[in-house]
């Protein structure tokens, strides 16, 4: 017998024939001996539909106490569909029990729409497990010190799932979805794409950190931390497939790293359509430039990626770098307000059509040449890089956004991504 976590996106709890086909898998792995813990989303669109709301009414309203009212509104999606599992699960003769974040409670802090989660109080939930019933624990929130509802940002439920899977000792956090896995990029933009079978927690780390939404860079994170087995699979299966033939499919998320790992160069590619550029030009090139600058936008709270310093010309330098769409209009007004005018002549301009391509793999650790071939294959293209940076385990460039499906393509064919690994 194990403790099991299940999580459901979505799209897999889209309608109450979804939520059925949910509860009857979830009662299968009860009856095989389980304990079992769910976490579900929001029925899909239902995020969506209930922050447009809050929108049509404040549209431009970024106050503490709207983003707490945000909170209180958007968690209300996954206590729905959470009751409505256990609803699901007792007609199905299985006992079950529903808990919203608070009710655990799932500890966080108070940064409104994006917090973290501090602790998880395993009592309740041990104590209705030894019952005999399946818990259900909405995805996506928790409660802050002062009892208000917070959430953790857009696809939160699967940090949910792995928070509580660590929380509870559980054996593995199995995370349903629309996809049976994993792949070596997102399928919908590269049909070819190929489901892996394993993946190195680091090389999930940066694919989810650099725009594969398949998973939540925090879950990701808890993972690693309190190093929570993960699988990826599919909830589109029959509900009814035999158990141990669906427990080993999907992609499983490794900390081992075995030698056909480091066997593929590159194990995937991530694409980011959330990031705007922002350049100052003109600046004087002198120490404590770039601290005047990024430093400004850091004490904002804007997170900057991708950072570039062109070599100067008669004293003056360009510095360029990336934020996220969110915080750009703001980035560029700070920029023009506090920085500007202490610069001299430096002038600010903003680019927000671009986009961050990245090649991810363990195995670039001990290759050469894997950057040198991303940037052929990319001007074999006739796409310009605009911007590059490069880690241990990756390399990512910002190219014009209306070659992102072109350049992830040809990335993609360049290193034999469709093929499996011999
Ligand atoms: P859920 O609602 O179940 O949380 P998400 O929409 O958040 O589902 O995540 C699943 C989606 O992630 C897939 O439908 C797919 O389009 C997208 N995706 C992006 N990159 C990848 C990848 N490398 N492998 C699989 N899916 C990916
Ligand atoms: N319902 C939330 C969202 O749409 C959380 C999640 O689905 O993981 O972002
Ligand atoms: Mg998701």
């Amino acid at each position: 017998m194990a403790l099991i976590v299940h999580k459901y996106g979505g799209t897999s709890m889209g309608s109450t024939e979804r939520i059925r086909n949910v509860a009857k898998r979830v009662a299968k792995w009860a009856r095989a001996g389980h304990q079992m813990v769910v976490v579900p989303s929001a029925m899909s669109g239902e995020t969506n539909r209930l922050l447009g709301l809050a929108k049509e009414l404040a549209p431009g309203k970024h106050t503490a106490a709207y983003r707490r009212e945000l909170d209180m509104l958007a968690s209300t999606g996954e206590q729905a569909s959470s009751a409505l599992l256990a609803i699901a699960l007792q007609a199905e003769g299985m006992p079950s029990v529903s808990y919203a974040g608070w009710q655990v409670p799932i500890k966080t802090d108070s940064a409104y729409t994006k917090a973290r989660i501090d602790s998880i109080d395993d009592k309740r939930v041990r104590a209705d497990l030894n019952a005999g019933k399946v818990v259900i624990i909405t995805g996506f929130q928790g409660v802050d010190p002062d009892g208000n509802v917070t959430t953790l940002g857009r696809g939160g439920s699967d940090t949910s799932a792995v928070a509580v899977a660590a929380a509870l000792k559980a054996d593995e956090a199995l995370i349903y979805t629309d996809v049976d896995g994993v792949y070596t990029t997102d399928p919908r933009v590269v049909p070819e794409a190929r489901r892996l079978q394993s993946l190195s927690f680091e090389e999930m780390l940066e694919m989810a950190s650099l725009g594969s939404k398949v998973l939540q860079i925090r879950s990701v994170e808890f993972a690693g931390k309190y190093k929570v087995p993960m699988r990826v699979l599919s909830s589109f299966t029959p509900w009814d497939i035999d158990l141990a033939e669906e427990a080993k499919s999907g992609t499983l998320i490794t900390f081992e790293e075995d030698e056909k790992m480091e066997k593929a160069v590159v194990s995937g590619i991530a694409f980011n359509r959330d990031e705007a550029k922002i350049s100052v030009l003109g600046v004087p090139d002198r120490p404590g430039i770039a601290y005047q600058i990024l430093g400004t936008v850091a004490d904002a709270n804007i997170e900057i990626d991708v950072i570039i310093q062109n070599v100067s010309k008669d004293g003056k330098t360009d510095f360029s770098f990336t934020v996220n769409h969110v915080d750009y209009a703001r980035c560029i007004d700070l920029l023009k307000e506090k920085v500007l005018p202490e610069l001299g002549a430096a002038v600010v301009e903003g680019d927000p059509r671009i986009c961050k391509v990245s090649i991810v793999g363990i195995g670039m650790r001990s290759h050469v040449g894997v950057a040198a071939k991303m940037f052929r294959a990319l001007s074999e293209e006739g796409i310009n890089i605009q911007m590059i940076s490069t880690s241990e385990i990756k390399t990512s460039v910002v190219i014009d956004e209306k070659y992102m499906e072109l350049a992830v393509r040809a990335l993609h064919r360049a290193f034999d991504l469709d093929q499996a690994p011999v």
